[in-house]
């Protein structure tokens, strides 16, 4: 009599990763991994051709979730740990980039930067509604000619009596044309501050970056600041210097470490079952072993971008995680998850080439991921840094 075959397992499942995660963790992972089938899933693919998102209506849902900066304490923010947010991250870019952006600019940029910089009235204004999704918010520090280097930022703001008065222009600003609030760094004659800029200030316009081949699922903005008024109170007062906006990058960075192993991971499970079902040669695709060890060195690679993630999130929720080694997870998880987008869309031909399957998708994304909230250079010199003592930077 023949044996029956072992049963097959999810790529994580041989990592044992599920075993890592406390019940609430689980929870709160299943009950994002829910919406995003509900909700999202059946959408994308005509999202993603239009390049348009119902950004306002999604924000309101993931509101109601919970996930708007859901690491963060009071103000109608969820207070959950830093690995469940990183979890929900991961469900989100599972189903597309875009999405986890939209909910990374909210939570760890925009209001990331209030709750940590704002006054108590600031974070009063603006911090229920942006946890509501009610509000949202955008993150302005890259401009045309600095992305890399925000240091250079030339858009300015200085002051004229109590009020100041901001000018210049802010680049590839992710949820720019939709948000109701701008977090906009500038240089002062006291070094770069934050500054808030509510939607329909005179002077202040959002223009959305369109003909994108990445990142279709998220808007993407220009803001221009043509001599904005803005009272004394509009300054973010606890923000001084670069290091306010770069400790912002670091929280989004982190939801990338997670997120960028969600979409690996819907690549390969796509991908799997797709190449089980296929036939070529008469026999399954998945039964070649050329396949088999294209699906082998992605698993070990999907895996070991989990348990990093994870240990990074445990981390975190130590107190422990340091700046560059948000760089480590940052670099390795997307620049892997990358590779496995593409590697998944060879396996799947000519029919990965639509939007009837997500690798090419993915692939399209993570090629901003890779670039944005530091590139995979910048982090390569913060590591090599950190390994030297040496800075290569300039
Ligand atoms: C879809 C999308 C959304 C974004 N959302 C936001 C947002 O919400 N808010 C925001 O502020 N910004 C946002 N950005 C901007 C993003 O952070 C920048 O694009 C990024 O920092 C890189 O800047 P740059 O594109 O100007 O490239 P540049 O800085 O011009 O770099 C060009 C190339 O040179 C390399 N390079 C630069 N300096 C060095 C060096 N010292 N050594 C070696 N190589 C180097 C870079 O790695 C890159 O390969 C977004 C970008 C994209 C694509």
């Amino acid at each position: 009599m023949a044996s029956t075959p072992p049963a097959a397992q999810h790529p994580l499942a041989l990592f044992g990763v599920e075993e890592l995660l406390t019940d609430d963790e689980r929870e709160i992972r299943d009950t994002v991994r829910a919406f995003v089938a509900d909700r999202v899933r059946p959408q994308l693919a005509e999202w993603y051709e239009a390049g348009h998102v119902p950004a306002r209506e999604l924000a309101v849902e993931l509101g109601k979730l919970g996930v708007l900066g859901m690491h963060l304490t009071g103000y109608g923010c969820a207070g959950t740990n830093a690995v469940s947010y990183g979890l929900a991250c991961a469900e989100l870019e599972a189903a597309d980039s875009g999405l986890r952006s939209l909910v990374s600019v909210q939570g760890s940029l925009a209001m990331y930067a209030i709750h940590a910089f704002g006054s108590e009235a600031q974070k009063q204004r603006w911090l229920p509604e942006l946890a509501a999704g009610r509000a949202i918010g955008c993150f302005g520090l890259t401009e045309p000619d600095f992305g890399s280097n925000p240091g250079g930022m030339r858009t300015r703001a200085r002051r004229d009596g109590d009020d100041w008065v901001l000018s210049g222009s802010k680049m590839w600003i992710t949820n720019g044309t939709v948000a109701d609030v701008a977090v906009v760094w500038a240089r002062t004659d006291d070094g770069v501050r934050g500054f808030l800029v509510p939607a329909g200030t005179p002077g202040f316009t959002a223009t959305e970056i369109t003909r994108k081949l990445s990142l279709r699922v998220s808007v993407t903005a220009e803001l221009a600041f043509d001599d904005v008024r803005l009272p004394a109170e509009a300054m973010l007062p606890d923000a001084r210097g670069l290091r306010a906006p770069l400790s912002c990058l670091d929280e989004a960075r982190f939801g990338i470490v997670f997120g960028a192993t969600g979409a690996a991971r819907d690549c390969l499970e796509t991908t799997i079952a797709w190449a089980v079902d296929r036939q070529a040669f008469d026999r399954p695709v998945a039964g070649f072993q050329l396949t088999q060890q294209k699906l082998v060195d992605m698993t070990l690679e999907l895996g070991k971008a989990t348990l990093l993630a994870l240990h990074l999130g445990r981390r975190k929720d130590a107190g422990s995680l340091r700046s560059e080694q948000i760089s480590l997870g940052k670099l390795n998880n997307v620049r892997e998850a990358l590779t496995i987008a593409r590697e998944c869309r060879t396996i799947l031909a000519a029919a990965g080439i639509t939007l009837d399957f997500s690798p090419l998708r993915h692939a399209n994304n993570l090629e901003s991921v890779l670039t944005y909230e530091g590139t995979s250079e910048v982090h390569t010199l913060v590591l090599g840094q950190a390994l030297t003592g040496v800075p290569a930077f300039r």
